[in-house]
């Protein structure tokens, strides 16, 4: 159905009442749609966000179309920053939101406050929820709710050629490995100054490690997390000292009941600055034990981001700890 702005408001006011009268969900959806179109026409028919699109972009932002599931650039891509509209430039995700669903989209929990805008979409049959950029209304692609993914327990499922990744260069990467990743990821989330976690495999000699490979023991790689954070915030020498605290350095290829080289105590430095502040760090926390730190320092390597099941999992599984 289209109407035109001068005569909409009668439009809309009829729509409404003939909806009342024969309770039709549908035509309520189709009155919520045609109300948002009213106050957003004006905006978008003065600035022209579309035309400085390709073909490509155009046929999802405009045309509502809908790319090939894992062909997109931002599908497999965890990179720290921030991701606005392609179209015009309108902040929409952060990336300590963006989750890997198995899609084939990009997926994320939460959208930036205001940034995004809901419609019913009642095409191919099937009752979904359009997502739509709240400054251009372009089509972003559709929101779900209770996959039981995240603790959020909602997917927005986001073309790639809908938006655009500018990187925060204002943070710095760490990584640790004291142990089960579940419990390190869960301390350095709750931190301060921590902009986002990651569980996932370092230091090892093999590409794309699964949990599965890991735990066979002949991978090398160890159980790490992988965090970027706010030096203006917090210190690396504070992480620093949160790591020697709450894991027990002194134990080779173990912590508590685990067992095993994925399990031993590394620092991986991402910096010689980092290196010499892991290095001395290591000695003044050497006072705290009896036993020598085995602790290796190690330059950093390729991150392996773990399975999704993975990430979050304490909260997720709503365990307090991982019982070390
Ligand atoms: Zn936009």
């Amino acid at each position: 159905m289209k109407i035109t702005i001068r005569a909409s408001l009668f439009a809309v006011r009829d729509m409404y009442v003939n909806a009342c009268q024969n309770n039709c969900i549908k035509s309520f959806a189709n009155i919520k749609n045609e109300i948002h179109f009213l106050f957003l026409s004006k905006q978008i028919m003065a600035t022209d966000y579309f035309s400085k699109l390709s073909t490509a972009e155009k046929h999802i932002l405009k045309d509502k179309g809908t790319e090939a599931p894992f062909t997109g650039k931002y599908n497999d891509f965890f990179e720290v920053g921030i991701f606005v509209c392609r179209a015009c430039e309108s902040p929409l995700y952060e990336s300590n939101c963006k989750f890997d669903s198995g899609c084939g989209w990009p997926s994320f929990d939460d959208e930036i406050a205001g940034a995004i805008n809901r419609y019913e979409d009642l095409s191919g049959g099937r009752i979904r929820t359009e997502i739509c950029c709240a400054k251009c209304d372009g089509h972003l692609g559709h929101v779900f709710h209770g996959e039981q993914i995240t603790k959020k327990d909602t997917r927005h499922c986001v073309n790639s050629l809908s938006i655009r990744f500018i990187p925060h260069a204002h943070l710095e990467v760490a990584t640790f490995g004291g142990g089960c990743f579940w419990h390190v990821e869960k301390l350095f989330k709750m931190t301060k100054g921590v902009y986002l976690a990651h569980s996932g495999y370092m230091g090892g000699n093999t590409e794309n490690p699964t949990y599965k490979d890991i735990c066979k023991g002949n991978t090398n790689h160890a159980e790490v997390v992988h965090l970027y954070f706010n030096p203006k915030v917090i210190t690396y020498q504070a992480l620093l000292n949160i790591f020697w605290e709450n894991h027990n350095p002194t134990t080779l290829n173990r912590q508590g009941a685990d067992v095993g080289t994925q399990y031993r105590s590394v620092i991986f430095y991402s910096s010689d600055l980092q290196q010499q502040q892991a290095e001395k760090s290591k000695a003044a926390a050497q006072q705290q034990f009896e036993n020598p730190i085995v602790t290796q320092i190690e330059k950093v390597q390729k991150f392996f981001r773990a399975e999704e099941y993975h990430q979050d999992y304490l909260d997720k599984n709503n365990l307090g700890s991982c019982g070390l």
